[in-house]
């Protein structure tokens, strides 16, 4: 392994089940990828059921103990977990690069996005309050209390391969309940690195278990979704992977929360900022190269100020250097594999006969490298405007009327992300409420953060993830009818 670590011993190649760094019962392993390089990063065990099955025990005896304890207690053990992760970010940050390829100062965010999670919910743990409810009868109270589900099996991306598991894994632990983590294959060490801080922390062995896998993660999903034991399935990722896993779910009625593919509307009013909202643009559309389920994927714009915005939008693109994420020239890094490049090029060549132009980009510039694009003169019918792109493509509609452009920001399965871009208030508070999403941008291209609730509607998922209202999803309502008074 060629990274350069203060404290070499946060990149572990062994999966860690009950406190331990275990190989797979089979001994086989997979090789991980540097997206920049494509040359190998380092090996993880490729697990299957029966591993899935120890960590799930492991989680189970852990539940007892983990759950019994006082929130204060397990506040504290948070606490200790996020000091160490902002003690030890640069090389978490490290590692993320290398196995994702984001440029090292967007792992360092995300690092420290994904830290406050842990924060917060560390904070969280101690306000799980209840409820007396005045009782109808009077020799009896209605109590209501709050108790942890029990085993989680979280599985995540590989687009943000620290975040992901911090805004599940945070929640459930400060709830009580212990988790069976699988990451992707593509970024499994950024978990693992996890793992070892958690140990450090002082988290109890087998409260948070990793279970990497590559040639059985099928069996892997299929034994959390079906095991008896775990009580809910908490997912990141594609739609149809999800719905599946919420299928296979049903044989046990587990919980679900699913946060899935997103198709977000960007949209630019005449009477907005340009220059603003060219900035929003950018960082909504190109952050992590286009591979975040909020990304713009369709950015309207009024006809009035369609020119003036595309000419500015395309300048900024063109200042952008795309390169390894370990170059601090880089702004942005490679797409995570040839598959994302393939969706990239049959988007864009896609739009291209069917009447878009490209204004700067379009091209597959080697290895996993995709050049930032912008096009316009797009049209519903393309498969950009119908897909998740997840890459750097821009893609650019004209409108004229605020209803025609509510009605085709909405004609989407979707329903995650949307953003505008207006000075006008009447306008701000019509568009906001109409549009079919979880989460609305008004004026911003940004919105994830961990006191907000995070999460889509329509085919875009079920729950919401970090805020106050996060935590719910890992606890019960438990209703105590206390009579006899
Ligand atoms: P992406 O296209 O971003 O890789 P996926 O939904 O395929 O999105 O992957 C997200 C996560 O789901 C990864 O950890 C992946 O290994 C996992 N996954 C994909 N398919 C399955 C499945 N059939 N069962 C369990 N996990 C799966």
């Amino acid at each position: 392994n060629m990274l350069k670590l203060k404290d070499p011993s946060l990149f572990r190649e062994a999966s860690f089940i009950s406190g331990a760094w275990v190989k797979s019962v089979t001994g086989k392993t997979f090789t991980v990828l540097d997206p920049a390089t494509e040359n190998e990063i380092g090996k993880a065990p490729d697990m299957d059921k029966e591993d899935t099955q120890k960590a799930i025990k492991a989680a189970s005896e852990a539940f007892k103990s983990w759950s019994g304890q006082t929130a204060k207690y397990r506040h504290d053990v948070l606490k200790n977990w996020y000091s160490l992760i902002i003690e030890h970010q640069q090389d978490l940050a490290s590692i993320l690069t290398q196995e994702n390829g984001k440029p090292v100062s967007e792992a360092l965010g995300e690092i420290k996005y994904g830290a406050n999670f842990i924060e917060w919910f560390a904070e969280e743990a101690t306000r799980t309050y209840g409820d007396v409810i005045p009782s109808p009868i009077k020799n009896q109270r209605f109590v209501v209390q709050k108790q942890p589900v029990g085993v989680v099996g979280i599985i995540t991306p590989w687009n943000f391969p620290n975040a992901m598991i911090t805004r599940k894994v945070g929640a459930a632990l400060a709830a009580g309940c212990t988790v069976v983590v699988k990451p992707a294959s593509e970024t499994p060490f950024s978990a693992l690195a996890m793992a070892e801080l958690a140990n450090r922390a002082g988290l109890p062995k087998g409260v948070y278990n990793v279970v990497t896998s590559h040639e059985k993660y099928k069996e892997v999903g299929l034994e959390m979704t079906t095991n008896p034991i775990i009580k809910k399935i908490s997912f990141t990722g594609s739609t149809a992977v999800g719905k599946m896993l919420m299928e296979q779910s049903s044989s046990t009625l587990k919980k679900v929360t699913l946060e899935l593919g997103g198709n977000a509307p960007f949209i630019v009013f005449d009477d907005a900022d340009i220059d603003a909202a060219v900035e929003g643009a950018i960082t909504s559309k190109f952050r992590s190269s286009g591979q975040t389920c909020v990304c713009a994927n369709r950015i309207f714009v009024q006809s009035s100020v369609h020119a003036e915005f595309a000419s500015h939008l395309t300048q900024k693109v063109s200042n952008f250097r795309v390169g390894n994420g370990f170059d601090s020239n880089t702004t942005h890094g490679p797409l995570i594999s040839r598959k994302a490049i393939e969706k990239c090029t049959r988007h864009v060549d896609d739009a291209v006969s069917k009447g878009a132009e490209i204004l700067i980009g379009g091209k597959h510039v080697g290895g996993n490298f995709y050049e930032p694009t912008v096009l316009s003169n797009l049209h519903p019918e393309m498969l950009i405007a119908q897909e998740e792109t997840f890459g750097p493509i821009a893609g650019i509609f004209k409108f004229d009327t605020e209803e025609h452009v509510i009605e085709m920001a909405n004609s989407t399965e979707s329903g995650l992300a949307g953003y505008f871009y207006s000075r006008d208030i009447g306008r701000c508070w019509r568009v906001a409420e109409a549009l079919e999403v979880g989460m609305v941008g008004i004026n911003t291209g940004i919105i994830s953060s961990c006191e907000a609730p995070f999460g889509g509607i329509k085919q875009s998922g079920i729950g919401r993830e970090g805020s106050k209202y996060g935590i719910d999803e890992y606890l019960n309502i438990k209703y105590i009818n206390f009579g006899g008074i």
